[in-house]
């Protein structure tokens, strides 16, 4: 093959290349956007999911403890009995009373009663709140840093406050309420200033989040290793059914090409071919000052074969002919069928004596070999050779493949002339 045809091969092949290249990774991008955009739209909404459901666990918190200091505010505080332990409201002017009987009670305000049911929370750990204010009766109630800044946010009309907390190794979630003056308030609070509607402080709530924590993390490693994994997986059936497509493409643009360029009976490249490499091996030849030479060989009495055994037995017949030129002739000759029963020959770099040699070992090795046409026929033909042989080195007359290829039928026609079986030179 021409060596600018190697090239020009080599660019359509490395165009395609570069173009299945760029198809699969953008592909692959749009496959991994996709993904990514599933599985981060998962991952944000299990988060979502579960910040709700802290947040509404919080929020029910905050709401029992209101309803509770509600209850209790609405009887004014409540009395129990002071038995050994129980402790008087330091806080209250007259906390304590004494029946007819003597037994001694004292009184639970809200505020009290709020602390007292924080204490046990707190004990058992499944959540503790806190009642403070920024104008607190006792000290004890004092907001600490995150509560002082939701304590103003409820001044400035938030209607409440939460954030997730870090000590040491537990995390937790601290919610915070308003508590909003009601009438029933002010019988302990109007002292302070505060009428009925104003924020007098705010309950705040806290419990850990640790479990919640550990299984919202685990979720998120489950997510990512599902994604890679679904990634890999599509991008391999990608990947493999590109290769097959390739693959297939490859075969069907060799095919395509053979059919383009080879006779299909023969397998030796067809006419239209054989103009494009023999105008160029021409063209080179002139450049180069080479020698050059056409054989155009034309089986003798070919019809016979085919009026007597058949066609099929004509078409065996050209087929071992071909395979027979392409056994005897140099890997650099280009060898085509040039019509029915004609065949060319384009020989670059040779000149006269060595077509002839050529011409004489092929006619030699055409008559002397036996065709089988079938399993009980064999036949033997003979040919006719017409050479044209230049040196470019010595004739810089321009001429085309064309002509060449005329000069050649003249010769071959003077073979047949002549008796057939023969070669004959220009
Ligand atoms: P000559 O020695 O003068 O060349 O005689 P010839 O019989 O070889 O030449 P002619 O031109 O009279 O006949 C050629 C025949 O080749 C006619 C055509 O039917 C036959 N032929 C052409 N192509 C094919 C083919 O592909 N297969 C077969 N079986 N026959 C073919
Ligand atoms: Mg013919
Ligand atoms: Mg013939």
């Amino acid at each position: 093959m021409a060596w600018k045809q190697k090239i020009k091969k080599s660019f359509i092949e490395s165009d395609q290349k570069r173009l299945i290249i760029k198809f699969s990774l953008s592909l692959s991008l749009i496959i991994l956007l996709f993904l990514l955009s599933i599985f981060t739209g998962l991952m944000i909404n299990n988060k979502r999911m579960i910040e709700t459901e802290i947040l509404s666990r919080a929020r029910s918190h905050f709401q029992n403890i209101v309803m509770t200091r509600s209850w209790n505010a609405g009887y004014g505080g409540v009395y129990v009995e002071k038995s050994e332990g129980v402790q008087s409201n330091p806080y209250l002017k007259n906390p304590d009373i004494e029946t007819l009987e003597g037994t001694i009670y004292t009184k639970k305000n809200p505020a009290l009663m709020t602390r007292e049911i924080s204490e046990i929370t707190s004990f058992n750990r499944d959540y503790q709140f806190h009642i403070t204010s920024l104008n607190p009766i006792n000290p004890d109630n004092a907001a600490d840093d995150f509560e002082s800044l939701a304590l103003n946010s409820f001044e400035e009309g938030l209607p409440e406050m939460y954030q997730r907390e870090k000590v040491g190794d537990n995390t937790f979630f601290r919610y915070m309420g308003p508590l909003v003056t009601e009438e029933s308030c002010l019988t302990c609070h109007e002292e302070q200033g505060y009428k009925e509607g104003d924020i007098r402080g705010g309950i705040s709530i806290k419990f850990g989040i640790n479990d919640i924590e550990r299984n919202l993390e685990i979720n998120r490693r489950l997510i990512i290793l599902l994604s890679v994994s679904t990634s890999v997986l599509l991008l391999s059936i990608f990947y493999f059914l590109i290769y097959r497509l390739n693959k297939n493409l490859k075969a069907a643009l060799k095919q395509i090409k053979e059919m383009a360029e080879k006779d299909s009976l023969t397998g030796l490249y067809n006419r239209r071919y054989l103009f494009d490499l023999g105008e160029k091996e021409l063209e080179k030849a002139i450049r180069y000052n080479y020698e050059m030479s056409l054989i155009m060989l034309d089986i003798d009495f070919f019809k016979k074969i085919n009026d007597t055994y058949g066609h099929k037995a004509g078409d065996i017949t050209l087929v071992e002919t071909a395979s027979l030129m392409m056994r005897c002739m140099r890997n650099i000759d280009i060898i085509s069928r040039y019509g029915g029963e004609e065949f060319l020959i384009v020989l670059p770099g040779t000149g006269r004596d060595g077509a002839l040699s050529a011409a004489e070992n092929l006619l030699n090795e055409i008559r002397t070999n036996e065709i089988c046409i079938s399993n009980k026929n064999t036949v033997k033909i003979t040919a006719s050779i017409g050479i044209v042989s230049r040196d470019f080195s010595k004739d810089a007359k321009i001429i085309s493949f064309y002509e060449l290829i005329e000069f050649a039928d003249k010769a071959m026609y003077q073979a047949k002339d002549e008796g057939r079986n023969r070669f004959v030179i220009i």
